[in-house]
């Protein structure tokens, strides 16, 4: 058998098609090398992000139909708030309309001008939610993580060597609050051991610092703990992820990943101030706090979309069908980062192009080069992602400059995954004649979304 068997069967199709090799040509032009630039009609095989890309299931389908769209109290929003409190622990849960608006709420009410948030690596939208509120985020994860040959299973572990560097240097009354990402995403999809949360809360408790999660992608870590971590084996998802979020003050959580729904999020906290403040900022910016900027069947998909994205044969398969991507790669020597992880395969773009300098953004090419050889839409995570220093405005170069291809949940056949990898691989064999880009439009914040670029010759 070639790749995981699905859990599921399929009751409902979208016909998708490859466009022409002139129209990729000029779609990828258009778009100014920039693949979130495209049009997703252009696009065959959509391996941008995993956010909000989600198939839904029959019974998440029938939810919506069930949905209360009251504007106080709905039915919905306590379904909703339920299987948060079941699966994750957390008494009290705030709506918001994705995580960003939970990252803003949480992250805006906790930093102050002038403080420190460590996290073990930065996520876009986090980095710029507390620089927001006049905060810096510095990374902690352990070096490891920046290795992309290192196979050590626990790549998104905290550091506290450099978390107590932090706190010598500034201050416990400087750290805002310690920021804990589960599965990084931005590392590779490398997740966090129950040993480094259960020794960070005691660290914190020391000090007094709150940890938050991004619990975003909780779910997929809960299953590297039962399958990597010694005593978890036959540990219900459910049990670990309890475990996980008992040693947290509170989380944020993209409801567009591990939720399987295209549209939702919110926070929860055992914390009753947390709690307040949120409630109460919630309806300026979001929505009434029972639904927090999301319709009532939108809280409804979510309910039963945590559930289903907590159950193990789902995501045994959804692990293994990434697994099995990152492997055909591998085999035909393309570089990727490993241990594979959760939600992507991640393209060691140096290694695949290191005839191009750095400021001419070999992610950036490769993925615009997979986009013209075969309408396979990824997405650069490297320099043009992470953006230039605040104090020198230079260019910041980090050790990972890489190509993500995401896979969408319950969305893409195994076959999808073999048409994706023989592109790279094509790629791969004339990867000298791939040239650099040029920016040529630089936005100010966030710029990797709207950067246009045009192509250097050779
Ligand atoms: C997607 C994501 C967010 C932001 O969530 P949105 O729903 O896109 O606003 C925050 N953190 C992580 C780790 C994410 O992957």
């Amino acid at each position: 058998m070639n790749g995981p068997v699905e859990p599921f069967k399929i009751k409902m199709v979208e016909h998708v098609k490859i466009p022409s090799e002139k129209r990729r040509k000029e779609a990828i032009r258009n778009a100014g090398f920039n693949t979130f630039l495209l049009y997703s009609d252009d696009v065959f095989i959509d391996l941008l992000t995993d956010s909000g890309t989600t198939a839904m299931s029959d019974n998440q389908w029938a939810g919506m139909m069930l949905g209360d769209e009251a504007y106080a109290g709905s039915k919905s929003f306590y379904n909703f708030e339920k299987a948060i409190q079941d699966v994750l622990g957390y008494k009290y849960v705030v709506p918001t309309h994705q995580g960003r608006g939970a990252e803003h709420l949480m992250y805006g009410h906790l930093t102050n001008p002038g403080q420190i948030v460590p996290r073990n690596m930065y996520f876009t939208t986090s980095k710029a939610h507390v620089e927001l509120a006049g905060g810096t985020m510095l990374d902690v994860i352990i070096d490891d993580a920046h290795d992309p040959e290192n196979e050590n299973p626990f790549k998104g572990n905290l550091d506290f060597k450099k978390l107590q560097n932090l706190i010598d240097k500034y201050g416990p009354e400087k750290i805002a609050f310690v920021n804990v990402e589960l599965n990084v995403n931005m590392s590779g999809g490398q997740p966090v051991s129950m040993k480094n949360l259960r020794e960070l809360k005691e660290f914190c408790d020391k000090y007094k610092l709150k940890i938050i999660f991004d619990a975003t992608r909780s779910s997929e870590n809960a299953y590297f703990i039962r399958e990597r971590e010694k005593g978890y084996e036959n540990t219900p998802i459910i049990d670990i992820l309890r475990e996980m979020m008992s040693y947290s003050d509170g989380c944020i959580y993209s409801a567009k990943k591990d939720c399987l729904v295209n549209m939702g999020g919110f926070l929860a906290t055992h914390n009753k101030d947390i709690f307040e403040y949120t409630r109460g900022m919630v309806v300026l910016f979001e929505g009434l706090h029972t639904y927090g900027g999301m319709a009532g069947r939108d809280m409804e998909a979510v309910a039963r979309g945590l559930r289903e994205g907590a159950e193990y044969e789902y995501l045994k398969y959804r692990i293994n069908q990434v697994r099995y991507l990152g492997e055909l790669l591998m085999k035909a020597g393309v570089s990727i980062v490993k241990p594979i992880g959760s939600h992507g395969v991640f393209i060691d773009a140096l290694k695949f192009l290191p005839h191009l300098p750095r400021d001419q953004w070999p992610a950036q090419t490769l993925s615009a080069a997979i986009y013209e050889d075969s309408a396979v839409r990824t997405m650069e995570r490297g320099a043009v992602s992470k953006g230039r220093d605040k104090e020198t405005g230079e260019n910041i170069f980090p050790k990972l400059e890489l190509v993500r291809l995401t896979i969408p949940r319950r969305v893409y056949t195994n076959t999808h995954m073999e048409y994706t990898a023989e592109s790279i691989i094509r790629l791969y064999k004339k990867r000298d004649s791939i040239t650099g880009l040029k920016m040529v439009f630089e936005p100010k914040h966030l710029r990797f979304f709207q950067a246009r670029f045009e192509q250097l010759s050779l």
